[in-house]
C-alpha cells in the first residue's frame, strides 16, 4: 500500500506542487477472474495544489491490465490512462469537500488508484474488439478454428427425408 503524507510538502495557499510517485497497484478482481496492472508500482504524477478554502489533488498514470480475455480465455490486455482530481475542504462541511483518500493529511495512493481504474473498466474485457469467443458446442477457439456445426442444424424434416431416401 502506498499512501503519501501532505503534511510534509508544508504548502501555503497559492503553492502547487508536482511530484513523482510510485503507487503499489493490488491485482483487480473481475467477473471472478483476476487481472493484473502492469507496470507494478506504477508511476504516477501528483500535483497538490494549496488554497485557504482547501486542497485541489490531482493524479496522473498510464496503466495496463492482464488477464483473460472474457470470450476466449486468451491473454488480453486493456490500456488505461487515467487523469483523476480529488478535492478536500480546509473545513469539511459536507461529504462533497471531502476526499474519502485523505485521513489525517495523509492520501492513500494506492486506494485512489485502484477505484479509479475499477470505475474505468469497460464491460468485457478482450483480446480484441470482435473476438469470436468459444465455440458454444465443442469449446474450441473460434479465432483459431472458426467452424460450424451444420449438422446440428438441419432441419429435422430432412432429417427425415435423408432416411426415406436410404431405405
Ligand atoms: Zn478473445
Ligand atoms: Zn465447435
Amino acid at each position: 500500500m502506498t499512501s503519501f503524507d501532505l503534511r510534509k510538502l508544508r504548502l501555503r495557499s497559492g503553492d502547487q506542487v508536482r511530484e513523482r510517485v510510485e503507487i503499489e497497484l493490488e491485482p483487480l478482481l473481475l467477473a471472478g477472474q483476476e487481472y493484473e496492472p502492469r507496470p507494478n508500482p506504477v508511476s504516477a504524477e501528483l500535483a497538490v495544489s494549496r488554497a485557504s478554502s482547501g486542497t485541489v489533488l490531482e493524479l496522473a498514470f498510464d496503466v495496463s491490465l492482464y488477464g483473460p480475455c472474457f470470450r476466449c480465455l486468451q491473454d488480453a490486455e486493456l490500456e488505461l490512462a487515467l487523469r483523476l482530481r480529488e478535492y478536500q475542504a480546509t473545513k469539511p462541511e459536507s461529504d462533497e469537500e471531502r476526499t474519502e483518500y485523505v485521513d489525517e493529511e495523509r492520501l492513500d495512493l494506492s486506494a485512489w488508484a485502484r477505484d479509479s481504474i475499477a470505475l474505468a473498466l469497460p464491460d468485457q474485457i478482450l483480446c480484441r474488439p470482435d473476438c469470436a469467443g468459444l465455440c458454444p458446442v465443442c469449446g474450441k477457439d473460434l479465432n483459431v478454428e472458426p467452424h460450424e456445426h451444420v449438422e446440428e442444424r438441419l432441419d429435422p424434416r430432412w432429417a427425415a427425408l435423408n432416411q426415406l431416401r436410404e431405405e
